[in-house]
């Protein structure tokens, strides 16, 4: 039977669903199972013993400060060294000032479209995108519209098309999302020709750019790609976050946001958290100060190449003819697209059965129906239960395939 309390739901609350994604985050907890489902960043190599000391002194000797409620923007000493970090992807302009940190570049996410979107109002997506972006926008009712990507990203004309296509039919479109390095799912980099035409059509059209990058510092080998931020000040609101080079647990993410919009930004952070949690911005903040943590993001880089070239090799090695993936220049995940004809939901059980986890890519998308793609994570499983995973994954997908 159903609760009356039912009835008091709001009608935003139905839009507020369980994400598939973490159905199958439980799935995977099971024992010999290998798990290619979720993005977890590998902590192992972290220093927790020097991190524990740092903990402890934090305590005895600033408790009373890391204890206590702080500043609803965040600390002035971890925004001036988030403006560093920034730095070492390209953004040399940013102000402390214009840095509100967050819990996690979730809760930005979910900020942005509280100060931003109506109901019904337009958020331009990359089909796929992260799920946790939809569920943070659905749930303030926007009207979620995808922009075809390619093998390099947002397609800029695709992206015009879509704004005049929406424009015409009576929407107000707000803001279009990214994740231009690295995305989670895809794998895919937005190419550096297309990011100063992306900033352009969205400048032109008064549509504001929401940049995720918590990816961009974890490219495999050469220069880093110039974020959409760089030299646009006043287009962007740029997102970023420690989850992926340091630690999700501490929840510390960050928002750079162009200063005439700042103000709003920063007091409907406040409405919902008071402030971003101290102690854990004083560990944040003794990390990027004492530890060399540009030495750890290089162990990360490596790391995870190692991995991702495990999966790729498998992949090549074990997959029938008819699926084809992307290959990531750094961060997570690889996205696999198999025939038009198969629905990847239910190979999730019989992956299951065959021992190996993965997400059907249909989590990653507004759209409704079937998907014929899913997402396989290389960031937890070590190289060996990789290469296991994916020889596990192939009779499923070969009989799927029918091949
Ligand atoms: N954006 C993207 C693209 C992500 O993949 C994730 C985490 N998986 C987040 C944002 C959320 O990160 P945070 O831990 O900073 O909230």
């Amino acid at each position: 039977m159903v609760h009356p309390h039912e009835a008091l739901f709001s009608e935003r609350a139905a839009n507020i669903k369980q994400s598939a994604v973490r159905d199958v985050f439980e799935i995977s907890m099971q024992p010999g199972l290998v798990s290619l489902a979720g993005g977890n960043p590998y902590l192992q190599s972290l220093p927790l013993e020097r991190l524990g000391a740092v903990a402890a002194d934090i305590i005895t000797n600033h408790g009373l400060q890391a204890l206590q409620y702080g500043g609803g923007q965040g600390t002035l000493e971890l925004r001036r060294q988030i403006c560093e970090v920034m730095a070492a992807e390209g953004i040399t302009d940013a102000d402390p000032d214009n840095v509100v940190i967050t819990a996690g570049s979730q809760s930005a996410q979910d900020i942005a479209a509280k100060v931003f979107c109506n109901p019904g109002d337009v958020i331009l997506i990359e089909d796929p995108t992260y799920v946790g972006a939809l569920n943070a926008f659905e749930a303030y009712q926007v009207d979620v519209q995808p922009v075809r990507v390619d093998e390099d990203g947002l397609v800029p004309a695709e992206l015009l098309r879509r704004i005049e296509e929406l424009r015409a039919a009576g929407k107000t479109v707000k803001m279009l999302y990214t994740i231009p390095n690295f995305s989670n799912p895809s794998g895919v980099t937005l190419a550096a020709d297309r990011r100063p035409e992306i900033v352009r059509i969205c400048r032109e059209a008064n549509i504001l750019v929401l940049e995720d990058n918590p990816y961009g510092l974890l490219k495999f080998d050469g220069e880093l790609q110039l974020p959409l931020r760089a030299g646009n000040p006043d287009d962007v609101l740029y997102l970023g976050s420690f989850s992926k080079i340091f630690a999700p647990g501490l929840r510390i993410g960050w928002a750079l946001v162009p200063a005439h919009l700042k103000q709003r930004f920063y007091l409907a952070s406040e409405a919902v958290t008071l402030c971003p949690p101290p102690f854990n911005q004083m560990l944040v903040s003794a990390y990027l100060r004492d530890f060399d943590w540009m030495a750890q993001v290089r162990t990360y880089r490596a790391l995870y190449q190692d991995r991702c070239d495990a999966m790729l090799s498998a992949l090549a090695e074990h997959m029938p003819a008819g699926v084809s993936w992307t290959t990531p220049a750094g961060g997570f995940f690889i996205w696999l697209t198999l025939p038009a004809s198969v629905d990847t939901y239910p190979l999730l059980h019989q992956g299951i059965d065959a021992g190996v986890v993965f997400v059907p890519g249909a989590a990653f998308t507004s759209a409704p129906g079937p998907s014929n793609t899913l997402r396989l994570a290389f960031s937890s499983a070590t190289p060996e239960n990789i290469r296991e995973g994916v020889r596990r994954l192939a009779p499923v997908l070969r009989a799927a395939v029918g091949r």
